[in-house]
């Protein structure tokens, strides 16, 4: 059989039983796919687009705009790998999705969208083509300074450095991370973009630089411990830079928020709310980390901490990985992720969604208004709820 197109795990793509499990969360009460809850086609499905992807390696259809497209649709949000019953390649799941994509770059058909989200990083080093100088002065009024051999480097990333709604988020958690003490210091306009979305989006040859040019960097500085702002960049700094050499001791900020409120660092007053808690897919289901939010919300006084019906290893999506975020494959239909997301929450009655990435929390908050809920649900950063029981 002739392959006109190569992807590493090849081999293993014929596996699918096309039996459709993969886009369900384990109650298998609603779709837990975000490209296939959006667009309800059979081909946007995890198992769909394995066979689709069976298809082209097959030659049996050919590389258009609408097949990049729907490659580009998935948000890597993880949850087929969690739920295909096939042992044998689960574990490849999404990494076939992002090979396929990577061979697209390689023959030059990706979608313009994805085509200048690559332009603008390889051209400006940020998604927002604005200027490296700026990439600092979020940071300005919060206490933090920059890192001349602290123990941590606090790592914005781009969102959390250029976004508003970042900018936010990156704000709070400087200031209680300077308030408690802690000693962390920033690259401010020397802080180049970690390269996660680079990498699913299949530019391996920009990654690797990106990557490289980091590790370096880090190792001249002698960076030991990194703090990340955003799920995102301590995904690419836990699982790939230790690949290309770079090993660091990484923690998400919730991690290190949590311990400074049990070492009573950070006191806390009343903050009386119903809150839900949205698990972004890098922090939780890629790498894990349920708990430490969920630790910190529930230590603030006041506060009644409400479940999503899907949460935790089951949570849906934002819609904001996988590149969306900048690409917005998924568009903002009635049954885009964020959209999708934002009504759950407000089924629990919460009045606030707290959020622990910057992606996340623009995402939904772009959501909220396009349902017309600003008058009855927020969204937030969890440092930024802290700091609200931190006012009085
Ligand atoms: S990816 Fe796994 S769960 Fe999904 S259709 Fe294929 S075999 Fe079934
Ligand atoms: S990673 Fe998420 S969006 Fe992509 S196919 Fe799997 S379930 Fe769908």
């Amino acid at each position: 059989m002739a392959y006109a197109h190569t992807i590493e795990h090849a081999e293993i793509v014929h596996r699918c039983f096309r039996c459709g499990y993969c886009k369900f969360p384990s109650d298998y009460v609603d779709f837990n796919c975000p490209s296939y809850k959006a667009f309800g086609w059979d081909t946007y499905s995890p198992g769909g687009r394995m066979w689709l992807i069976r298809a082209w390696l097959n030659d049996e259809i050919k590389t258009s705009p609408h097949f990049a497209e729907i490659l580009y649709s998935c948000v890597a949000c993880d949850n087929c790998k969690n739920q295909c019953v096939f042992p044998k390649f689960r574990d490849f799941l999404p990494d076939i999705f992002q090979e396929a994509k990577a061979e697209l770059v390689n023959e030059g058909r990706i979608p313009p969208k994805v085509r200048d989200y690559f332009k603008a990083i390889a051209t400006n080093g940020n998604p927002y083509k604005l200027p490296q100088s700026e990439r600092g002065k979020w940071a300005e009024g919060t206490g933090l300074q920059p890192y001349t051999n602290q123990e941590y480097l606090f790592y914005a990333g781009c969102v959390g450095s250029y976004d508003e709604v970042g900018q936010k988020m990156a704000r709070s958690v400087g200031k209680l991370l300077a308030n408690a003490g802690v000693s962390a210091g920033i690259f401010g306009s020397e802080e180049a973009c970690d390269g996660n979305e680079v990498k699913i989006l299949g530019e391996i040859g920009l990654f690797t630089k990106l990557a490289q040019e980091n590790i370096e960097q880090f190792k001249a500085k002698g960076i030991k411990k990194i703090i990340t702002l955003d799920p995102h960049a301590l995904n690419v700094f836990k699982k790939e830079y230790p690949k290309l050499g770079g090993i660091f001791r990484v923690f998400h900020y919730t991690e290190i928020l949590a311990g400074l409120i049990k070492e009573k660092k950070l006191a806390l007053s009343d903050y009386p709310a119903k809150v839900t808690y949205h698990d972004s897919c890098y922090l939780a289901r890629h790498n894990q980390i349920y708990g430490p939010p969920r630790e910190i919300l529930k230590a603030i006084p006041g506060i009644e901490l409400v479940e999503m019906r899907r949460n935790a290893l089951n949570a849906f999506c934002c819609g904001g990985g996988g590149g969306n975020f900048f690409t917005d494959i998924l568009g903002t239909g009635e049954d885009s992720a964020g959209r999708v997301r934002v009504r759950e929450a407000r089924e629990t009655r919460a009045r606030i969604v707290a959020v622990a990435c910057p992606s996340c929390a623009k995402m939904l908050s772009d959501a909220v208004k396009t349902e017309g809920l600003e008058d009855t649900l927020e969204v937030l950063g969890i440092a930024e709820i802290i700091e609200r029981a931190r006012a009085k």
